[in-house]
């Protein structure tokens, strides 16, 4: 597993970065690829992504390295949890 002090991404790299306004703008289209029912509630996905804006893995504001999602992707999917190796940030969600 990578160091999150590596300063390294998984999978990414300067070319592929994506500033944040730019993610922020695509969003309500990939909602709408997501069926409601596999979607958390908007509770829990404030709550998740608050455990990611705390997180030291999160780079860019917006990427996780342990899995190289855009978190506000991520968190959207109700079967999907944080990759952290040593437990899950989002547990209590
Ligand atoms: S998904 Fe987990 S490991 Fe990745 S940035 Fe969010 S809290 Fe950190």
């Amino acid at each position: 597993m990578s160091d999150p002090d590596s300063n390294q991404c998984k999978g990414c790299s300067a070319s592929v970065r994506h500033p944040f306004a730019e993610i922020e703008a695509q969003m309500p289209e990939y909602i709408q690829t997501i069926d409601p029912a596999d979607r958390v509630s908007d509770e829990v996905y404030r709550r998740r992504l608050e455990a990611c804006h705390a997180c030291p893995a999160l780079y860019y504001e917006s990427t996780c390295m342990y899995c190289g999602c855009y978190i506000r992707m991520r968190a959207l999917r109700s079967n999907k949890d944080c990759p952290c190796p040593e437990k899950s940030r989002w547990n209590a969600y």
